[in-house]
């Protein structure tokens, strides 16, 4: 398997998965993806049913990483998806809530959001290619919450790899801030910048544009946008399918409440694999570009200052990061065609496929969607709760709203957990009135020693500080 860009790049030259594992954009600014997706007939689609979580994932993560050896990249997998991880050797079990209705848990990794599942594995990956190449990275990031704390989590130890993570000083919750900053391990660098998260990104974004610098200290990231993390995202739409059906062919609904579009878009890559999926249910909150653009087909990306600060933060988001990926696949591939598109959007604001050729093929992906509000998000927490005795987190509130009311009756509904309430306690406290039971683990993590270093919002007072602390060669 090859990949190229979502804007051109690569076209006469598709890169391996090696190449593309440790980059950001492409060089043109579009994303990897892909040559084809790899598509498994019903009758090969139907014969993984039987396997469990470790097999299925080597199953489907080979057709994307066709150049890693396979007895590596079992290996890889195996070391990754353990019950010592994920708390079973289902990783991602299903829970019947009842006939028709389940919650597919994500979150029993180690930082309980389910992007555990896939930074546990770039974590492996990443330092088993850098191994091969004899070299090191010194990944850079920016979190408000709960990329930060997986990332770390899939890093730490790590040979031939250190972390950068700037956060917002004192504005993560309690929770996430002692999760990150309780880590003690020497490659692990928390840096609480006296700003936003915006001000967080914005030096990212000025230290990594700097290319002598990049170059020279070797730095990398582990956003949203990478490859890696949506290939392993694909594989629990496989397992929640099988777990949630028995019928071969019958058809199934997802609910997914989305942020940058990553969860969702690993769904609709299952979907073009073979996954018999007829709804693809997307939530967002308050912060609804991508509900605009499934009702309306007009995408118009928000600024920094019209995004909110809500209930369900992983959320708050004002662009939809791996969005362009969707819409190549919606332009029939045409990376020019990409390009205009995402030329208005930086010239005007947005664009608008209402009226255009593309309309039917919107439609007809199975995307529906819908917001779910502040109120909306408690009232689901209390229900769920007195009906099922299951304390649900505020963000997987708002995928179960929207699925059940957009779902089409006629099919299974799955709705994805995407992070556990004990992250969330305080929404937790106004729905029900009490805190949810925390895992074990986590008991009084807030009075352990913080590693942290303060730094105000200078790019050169950041870079003197990696250039202190990176790895070298
Ligand atoms: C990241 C995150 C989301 C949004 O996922 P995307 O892939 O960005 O759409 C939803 N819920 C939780 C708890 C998250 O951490």
């Amino acid at each position: 398997m090859r990949y190229i860009s979502t804007r051109g790049a690569w076209a006469n030259d598709p890169q391996p998965f090696r190449a593309i594992l440790l980059e950001g954009l492409a060089p043109d600014g579009g994303l990897a993806v892909p040559l084809r997706y790899p598509r498994f007939s019903a009758a090969e689609f139907e014969a993984l049913r039987p396997l469990g979580y470790r097999d299925l994932a080597s199953v489907v993560l080979a057709r994307f990483m066709t150049d890693i050896p396979e007895g590596d990249l079992r290996a890889l997998v195996d070391k990754t998806y353990r019950k010592e991880t994920f708390g079973s050797d289902d990783v991602t079990p299903l829970v019947t809530l009842e006939p028709g209705f389940s919650l597919l848990r994500a979150s029993n990794g180690p930082t309980l959001s389910f992007k555990d599942v896939a930074m546990q594995l770039i974590g492996n990956l990443f330092e088993y290619v850098l191994a091969g190449e004899r070299r090191s990275l010194n990944i850079l990031g920016a979190t408000s919450g709960d990329t930060g704390s997986a990332a770390e989590y899939a890093m730490r130890g790590k040979r031939g790899i250190s972390v950068f993570m700037l956060s917002p000083r004192g504005r993560m919750s309690p929770f996430q801030q002692a999760q990150m900053y309780a880590l003690a391990e020497p490659n692990i660098h928390n840096i609480a910048i006296d700003g936003t998260f915006d001000d967080c990104q914005a030096l990212v974004k000025a230290v990594a544009g700097d290319t002598a610098f990049k170059s020279r200290w070797r730095i990398g990231a582990v956003n949203s946008i990478n490859w890696a993390r949506v290939a392993a995202q694909v594989v629990y739409y496989f397992k929640g399918y099988f777990a949630a059906t028995s019928n071969a062919g019958e058809k199934v609904a997802f609910a997914v409440p989305s942020g940058n579009f990553g969860n969702i878009f690993a769904a609709w890559v299952a979907r073009e694999m073979g996954v018999p999926i007829g709804q693809l249910i997307l939530a967002t909150n308050e912060n609804d570009v991508l509900d605009e653009f499934f009702r309306t087909l007009a995408y118009r990306p928000r600024t920094a200052d019209e995004t909110r600060a809500t209930s369900s933060p992983s959320m708050d988001i004002s662009d939809a990061s791996n969005f362009e990926r969707y819409i190549f696949d919606i332009v029939g591939r045409d990376p020019a065609v990409v390009r205009g598109l995402w030329a208005d959007v930086s010239d005007r604001g947005g664009f608008n496929l209402a009226g255009t050729a593309y309309a039917e093929r919107v439609r007809a992906s199975g995307f529906v969607s819908a917001r779910s509000l502040h109120a909306d998000r408690i009232a689901t927490i209390r229900e769920i709760e007195s009906r099922y005795g299951i304390i649900i987190d505020p963000h997987t509130a708002d995928g179960i709203k929207v699925g059940r009311a957009l779902r089409a009756s006629e099919l299974p509904l799955i709705c994805v957990e995407t992070a556990l309430p004990t992250k969330f306690a305080q929404t937790i406290q106004e729905a029900l009135g009490r805190e949810p039971t925390r895992p074990r683990s986590f008991v009084g993590i807030e009075s352990s020693p913080q590693h942290v270093t303060a730094l105000p919002p200078d790019a050169a007072r950041l870079k003197a500080f990696i250039a202190d602390h990176a790895l070298h060669s």
